[in-house]
């Protein structure tokens, strides 16, 4: 009999294009997801540091397609120090 001894798991990468609610800032995010077994992740907006949510198997890579149209410099702040 013979078992295969080389268990690949495949994922299914998905660019997602967001534009941030914040600060206008387009995303690209990267996101690999496994047929199950996916758990929530954060990501953070590169320009502002807003963070979002999305179903993934592992950190989900992010690039700045376009920067802040808000013009503004600040960071958004989810808690008040
Ligand atoms: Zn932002």
């Amino acid at each position: 009999m013979a078992h295969p001894t080389v268990s690949e798991t495949l994922f299914e990468k998905t660019t997602l294009h967001k534009a941030c609610a914040y600060c206008g800032a387009k995303l690209e995010v990267l996101v690999a997801r496994a047929a199950e077994g996916n758990e929530p992740f954060d990501y953070d907006c590169l320009e502002c540091g807003k963070q979002y949510e999305t179903e993934a198997a592992m950190q989900p890579e992010v690039r700045l397609v376009a920067p802040r149209n808000d013009g503004k410099t600040d960071r958004y702040q989810e808690t008040m120090f």
